[in-house]
């Protein structure tokens, strides 16, 4: 038994509620299902039990500060309590494979293909913990919230190991994207919050796009067909010239790893008013800069052409954490370090959409995303090694050690 024997039973406990989380009731419920609030209450109580100053209040995140004994500056964690709804999301029934021996995991109706996750090597012989093959396992993020409360449980009852202040933090409805949207900042002492909402083992997420969202709206003309020369103005029309003057080899389809694209999405309209959503991702802020500006101009020049009247609506959507990172390098020197004290490899690797993180460093709190070890987000063949997590756990404590000095 290593120093966190609990971690298995912990996480188990959190997969059995309830959490899905409902995007089509985000901005008017919080949380969006009552599940996620009783998980909230139960890790709430846990954090009481441990001794640890923690509330809950109408913001509906939970959090829990720890007084430091050593090291000046005050470091959170975060991890959220919902689970995503691409797959069903409740009634989890999570099946633990003790000694996994490296074949493909039949799980009623699907299967967990070793050859499809290579990974799953890596942990013959360990523990693989899936769902049942009805619903996805929501270690997405209940791992996170399991690491987070194992570790600061294990330095609650610990006081000779040396940390820093620590601010933990639970939050509902990262799903829907609107976890942030209450969040308590002026309760918050942390000078940087890493978030532990990642996957594969080894891989840590410092950045994440810039982005901006274009409205866009186009009133034609419209006449009987039979008599349009000269006086109908096709806004269906307009929007195909616009959308094909977007440059198709910076498209999702087109784009992976550094590069930031243009995505024309949810399209509707007639001759007389067609509108579209063109979405703007960058991971460099001048970048994202240079898309808007791009809009911009073919609105204008399609607006001319077509002799239509084009209203682009143009608003940013999120910041690249990467940038308070950059101001501030110990939060990322920090995993570093801390990695190569336990021999552990990380990568570092850039988030291709947004994290709660990117919330945080608006303001500029840097938040670094750490590995839980899952795989498979999202989907009915999710599974996790305990192992992977474990190693999340050390790492985590590793990282709170080099804040301490
Ligand atoms: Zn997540």
């Amino acid at each position: 038994m290593g120093r966190f024997s609990g971690l298995l039973g912990r996480f188990l406990d959190y997969t059995a509620y309830d959490t899905m989380s409902l995007p089509q009731l985000a901005g008017r419920r919080r949380p969006t299902s009552e599940g996620q609030e009783r998980l909230l209450l139960r890790l709430l109580s846990e954090l009481q039990e441990a001794g640890i100053d923690a509330v809950y209040g109408s913001e509906k995140v939970v959090m829990g500060r720890l007084p430091g004994n050593a090291g000046s500056r005050t470091v959170g964690f975060m991890a959220h309590v919902d689970t995503a709804d691409d797959v069903p999301g409740n009634g989890v029934k999570a099946r633990v494979w003790d000694d996994y021996d490296g074949s493909d995991i039949e799980l009623g109706g699907i299967t967990i293909k070793a050859d499809e996750n290579p990974d799953l090597a890596l942990y013959r012989g360990g523990t693989v913990i899936t769902g049942d093959g009805t619903t996805l396992l929501g270690a997405d993020d209940k791992a996170g919230a399991a690491i987070i409360m194992e570790v600061i449980s294990y330095l609650a009852s610990h006081p000779e190991i040396p940390h820093p202040e620590i601010e933990v933090f639970f939050t509902p409805d990262e799903e829907t994207g609107s976890g942030m949207d209450s969040f308590p900042f002026g309760w918050m002492r942390s000078s940087c919050c890493y978030t532990l909402d990642g996957g594969r083992e080894g891989e840590v997420e410092t950045e994440c796009f810039n982005a901006a969202s274009a409205v866009i709206r186009i009133h034609g003309d419209a006449t009987h067909f039979g008599s349009g020369r000269g006086r109908m103005h096709n806004a269906v029309t307009a929007a195909a010239a616009m959308i094909s003057a977007l440059p198709q080899a910076e498209s999702p389809e087109a784009t992976d790893g550094s590069y930031g694209y243009f995505c024309a999405d949810g399209i509707e309209g007639s001759v007389a008013e067609t509108s579209f959503t063109i979405h703007l991702r960058d991971f460099e802020a001048e970048g994202l800069e240079r898309r808007k500006a791009a809009v911009r101009a073919i609105a204008e020049a399609v607006s001319l052409a077509y002799h239509v009247r084009i209203d682009a609506d143009i608003q940013d959507q999120y910041r690249n954490m990467g940038e308070a990172s950059f101001r501030d390098p110990f939060p990322s020197e920090a995993i570093v370090r801390a990695a190569g004290k336990l021999g552990f490899p990380v990568s570092f690797g850039k988030v291709r959409g947004g994290t709660d993180g990117a919330r945080l460093a608006e303001r500029g709190i840097p938040s670094p995303n750490l590995y839980t070890g899952g795989h498979c987000f999202h989907s009915l063949s999710e599974w996790i090694a305990l192992e992977a997590m474990e190693r999340s756990a050390e790492l985590m404590l590793a990282i709170i050690q080099e804040w301490a000095r």
